[in-house]
């Protein structure tokens, strides 16, 4: 007998579920990589009801170029690879920017 029930496309579902978030921390960990900061993988964070994913670094001692490249890149990879970027992802990665003198500086240095 045959299923009467429709295939799942594996990779849509992948693309729609899961697509932002695996390309914003490979984004991070990619630029970790490029800038020799220690990356140690990208893992699962349980969180109340909703767990995010995130790239795992050691925190730096202070923000300096490599790390606001690091920061950045999340949301670089989602808007290159999707044509956008999640908002509220992209607002902690901004926090480390917005408190610091050359990281806003670095940021402005971007805008053409
Ligand atoms: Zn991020």
């Amino acid at each position: 007998m045959k299923s009467l029930a429709l295939k799942t496309d594996w990779n849509e579902v992948l693309r729609r579920e899961w697509g932002h978030p695996l390309a914003h921390e490979s984004g991070h960990a990619l630029a970790a990589i490029l800038q020799g900061i220690s990356c140690y993988g990208i893992y699962w964070r349980k969180g109340l009801g909703v767990g995010k994913f995130c790239a795992l670094s050691p925190d730096p001692a202070e923000f300096n170029r490599k790390y606001f490249v690091f920061m950045a890149a999340g949301s670089a990879v989602e808007l290159l690879t999707y044509g956008s970027y999640d908002e509220d992802v992209a607002r902690s990665d901004r926090v480390p920017f917005e408190r610091s003198d050359e990281g806003l500086a670095w940021a402005l240095s971007r805008i053409d």
